[in-house]
C-alpha cells in the first residue's frame, strides 16, 4: 500500500516535472514567437508601404500602419473589412480579381499600377498556406515606385527628346521614322525627310550671344511645332540650328515644296527677343523614301548632301536630292580627301594678280591667289576646294602656308630685284577666329623679317559682321603696325553700315558682280555709285575687281575708282611673270589714253 502510494506520488512528481519542463519550454518558444512576431509587426510599421493581410474570404486580418494611414484611419477599424468596403470605387474589381487569382493559384502575383493622384505603386500579392500547403488567405504589399517612375520618364525624356526646345530628336525621330517607312511599303506612299538648316546662324550667335540665338531656336520650334502638329507631320532637332521635318505619307512629290514653302512662309516673320526683333532665313534639303534610300540613316545623309548643296548655293533655298548632287557630293569627299597632306606634297602654289591705277600707269600692288595641282584630280579651282577647305578647317593650315609663301615670295624679289611690292592675302573666317591668329602672324613677320606695309589683308563680309570686339582689336592692332585691310567681294554680303563704320579697314572692294557690263545695266551703275559714296563717306579707298574692258573701265574710273584689277590689265600670273610685267607697266603698255 505504501508502496503504491509512493509510486502513485514519484509519478505524479514526474507528470508535473514533465509539465513544468513542458511549460517552461512553451513559454521559451511563446516569448521567442511573440518577439518574433513583435518584430514583423514593427517592421512592417516602418515600411512606408502598405501591407495588408486577408483571410480566404478576403477579409483584413491584419494591416500595416502605413496601410491605416493610406485610409486615414486606424488599424482596428480596418479588420475585417473587405476591399469593397474601403477601396477606390474603380479600382475595386481589379483588386478583388487579382486576390482571387491568388486564392486560385496559390501563386505569387506582381503587378504595377498608376493609382491615383500620379502615384505608382508595385504591388506582390501572395498565398499564405501552411505546412500542408492548405490555402488559408492571403498577403500583400505595394511599393510606392513613383519617384522611380518619374526618373525613368526624365530619362526618356533626356533620350528621346531635344533639351532646349523640347521636341523630338535624333534617336527618336529615328525609330519613329524606321516604323513610318515600312508603313509607306504598305501603303505604296513615299516618305520625305527635309532637313532645315538657318543660314548663317553662327554669326547671329556670335554677335548677339547664345542666350539670344537660343531664343530663336526656341521660338522657331514653337512656329515648327504649331505647323506640324496640324499637317500631322514629325518634327525634330539635330542639335545647333538643324531641324528636321518628316512628311510620313507622301502620294504626290508636289506636297513635298509646298510643305517646305510653307515652312519658310512661318520662319520668315521676325523674332522677338528682349525687345530686338531677328529675322533669319532657312535652307532646307530634301531626301525621298524609298527614290534616294531604303533607310532612315540614308535618307538623312541625302537630306544632308542636298542641304549642302542649298547652302552653297546661295541662301534661303530649297533642294532635293538628286544624282548630280550626289556627284557634287563625292567630288567634295574626295577634294577633301585629297586636301589632306597636300601641303606636305607641295601641291599648292601662288598666283599674282597685279592691281594697277585706273590710269594704268602704276603697279597699285597685287593679290595673292593660291592654285591647287593634285596629284589625282589635277588642277582644281579656288572655288571648288577653298568653301571646302573652309568647311572642314583645312583652311587655317593652308591660310599660314598662303600667308609665309606670299611673304617669302615678295622676300625674294626684292632680294633678287631689289623691290616689294603690296601683296593682298585673302583670310577666311576661320582662320581670324583662331585665338592665335594675331600672334601667329606678329610671330611670322618677326621670323622672316617682313616689313608689314609690304601686307595687305582681305576680309569679306561675313567675317565683319561676325565680329567682336575681339577682332576689331586685332585689326587696329594690325593696322597700327602698317598692314592694310581691306574688305573684298563687297556688296554680296550683309552691307550693313553699322560693320563699315566700326571696323578699321582702308579699302573695300567692289564685287565683279557689279562690275561686269556695269557700263550698260543701269541697276548696277545705281548699286555701285552707292559703294562709292558709302567708301567716300568712310574715307576708304575703292578698289574693282574683275574689270575685263576698256568700256567697264572707262566707267568706274570716271566715277572715282583708282584701283583696277581685272583681266583688262592682267590675269593672275604665276610668280616667274610679275617681274616682267611691272617692267612693261613702268614702260607704259598699259597707259590709258583718255
Ligand atoms: P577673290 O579674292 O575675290 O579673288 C578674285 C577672283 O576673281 C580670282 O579668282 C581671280 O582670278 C578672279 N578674277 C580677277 N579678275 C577677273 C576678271 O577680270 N574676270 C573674271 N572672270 N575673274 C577675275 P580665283 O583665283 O579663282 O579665286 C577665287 C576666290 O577664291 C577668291 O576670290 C578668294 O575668295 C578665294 N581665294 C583665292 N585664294 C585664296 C587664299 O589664299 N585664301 C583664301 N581664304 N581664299 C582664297
Ligand atoms: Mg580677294
Ligand atoms: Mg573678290
Amino acid at each position: 500500500m505504501l508502496l503504491s502510494v509512493i509510486i502513485a506520488v514519484l509519478l505524479l512528481l514526474v507528470i508535473i516535472l514533465a509539465l513544468a519542463i513542458m511549460y517552461i519550454r512553451l513559454h521559451v518558444k511563446y516569448k521567442k514567437l511573440s518577439r518574433e512576431l513583435y518584430d514583423f509587426k514593427t517592421l512592417c510599421d516602418v515600411i512606408q508601404s502598405p501591407i495588408w493581410f486577408k483571410d480566404k474570404n478576403l477579409k483584413l486580418t491584419w494591416v500595416n500602419q502605413f496601410y491605416a494611414m493610406m485610409y486615414d484611419t486606424d488599424r482596428e477599424s480596418l479588420i475585417g473589412l473587405t476591399d469593397r468596403d474601403i477601396a477606390p470605387k474603380k479600382l475595386v474589381d481589379l483588386y478583388v480579381r487579382d486576390d482571387e487569382y491568388v486564392l486560385a493559384s496559390k501563386k505569387t502575383y506582381k503587378y504595377k499600377e498608376n493609382e491615383k493622384a500620379g502615384l505608382w505603386y508595385e504591388t506582390t500579392k501572395f498565398p499564405l498556406l501552411d505546412k500542408n500547403n492548405n490555402l488559408y488567405g492571403i498577403g500583400g504589399i505595394a511599393f510606392n515606385i513613383t519617384a522611380i517612375k518619374k526618373s525613368e520618364k526624365m530619362l526618356h525624356n533626356l533620350v528621346h527628346n531635344d533639351y532646349l526646345t523640347g521636341i523630338s530628336n535624333r534617336l527618336f525621330l529615328s525609330v519613329e521614322v524606321t516604323k513610318r517607312l515600312a508603313a509607306a511599303d504598305e501603303g505604296h506612299y513615299k516618305l520625305a525627310v527635309i532637313l532645315l538648316d538657318l543660314d548663317n546662324f553662327k554669326d547671329l550667335n556670335d554677335l548677339h550671344g547664345h542666350i539670344v540665338g537660343d531664343e530663336i531656336l526656341k521660338e522657331m520650334a514653337n512656329r515648327l511645332k504649331k505647323y506640324t502638329s496640324e499637317k500631322e507631320l514629325l518634327l525634330g532637332r539635330f542639335g545647333g540650328d538643324e531641324f528636321v521635318v518628316i512628311i510620313p505619307e507622301v502620294y504626290n512629290e508636289q506636297i513635298i515644296k509646298t510643305t517646305c514653302e510653307e515652312i519658310r512662309v512661318i520662319l520668315k516673320d521676325n523674332y522677338q527677343v528682349f525687345g530686338a526683333a531677328f529675322a533669319v532665313e532657312a535652307s532646307m534639303g530634301i531626301g525621298v523614301y524609298p527614290d534616294n534610300s531604303r533607310d532612315y540613316e540614308g535618307l538623312v545623309r541625302h537630306a544632308d548632301m542636298a542641304l549642302f548643296y542649298a547652302k552653297q548655293h546661295g541662301r534661303n533655298s530649297i533642294v532635293q536630292y538628286s544624282d548630280a548632287i550626289g556627284n557634287a557630293n563625292m567630288k567634295r569627299i574626295k577634294i577633301e580627301s585629297r586636301l589632306k597632306g597636300a601641303i606636305e606634297r607641295g601641291e599648292f602654289f601662288l598666283y599674282y594678280q597685279p592691281k594697277l591705277t585706273a590710269d594704268g600707269k602704276q603697279l597699285a600692288g597685287m593679290e595673292s591667289l593660291l592654285r591647287w595641282n593634285n596629284q589625282d584630280l589635277g588642277y582644281v579651282a579656288p572655288g571648288d576646294f577653298i568653301p571646302i577647305a573652309e568647311h572642314s578647317d583645312a583652311i587655317i593650315e593652308i591660310g599660314d602656308w598662303v600667308l609665309r609663301n606670299a611673304m617669302l615670295q615678295n622676300l625674294q624679289w626684292k632680294s633678287k630685284y631689289g623691290e616689294m611690292f603690296s601683296i593682298a592675302v585673302n583670310l577666311s573666317a576661320k582662320q581670324i577666329k583662331q585665338p592665335d591668329f594675331l600672334s601667329k602672324l606678329l610671330n611670322l613677320l618677326d621670323e622672316l623679317n617682313y616689313p608689314p606695309k609690304y601686307l595687305e589683308l582681305e576680309l569679306t563680309e561675313g567675317m565683319l559682321m561676325a565680329n567682336d570686339e575681339h577682332s576689331l582689336k586685332i585689326f587696329e592692332k594690325l593696322r597700327s603696325i602698317g598692314i592694310k585691310v581691306s574688305l573684298d567681294d563687297f556688296g554680296t554680303g550683309y552691307s550693313n553700315l553699322g560693320y563699315l563704320s566700326n571696323f578699321p579697314l582702308d579699302a573695300v572692294k567692289i564685287d565683279r558682280r557689279f562690275v561686269t557690263d556695269i557700263n550698260e545695266i543701269p541697276e548696277k551703275q545705281q548699286i555701285v555709285s552707292a559703294i562709292i559714296q558709302l567708301a567716300n563717306s568712310f574715307n576708304l579707298s575703292l578698289i574693282a575687281e574683275g574689270v575685263e574692258t576698256l568700256s567697264e573701265l572707262n566707267y568706274l574710273q570716271e566715277k572715282g575708282v583708282t584701283v583696277i584689277q581685272g583681266f583688262y590689265f592682267s590675269k593672275p600670273l604665276p610668280a616667274n611673270d610679275i617681274i616682267e610685267f611691272v617692267r612693261s607697266v613702268r614702260e607704259g603698255r598699259y597707259e590709258q589714253v583718255s
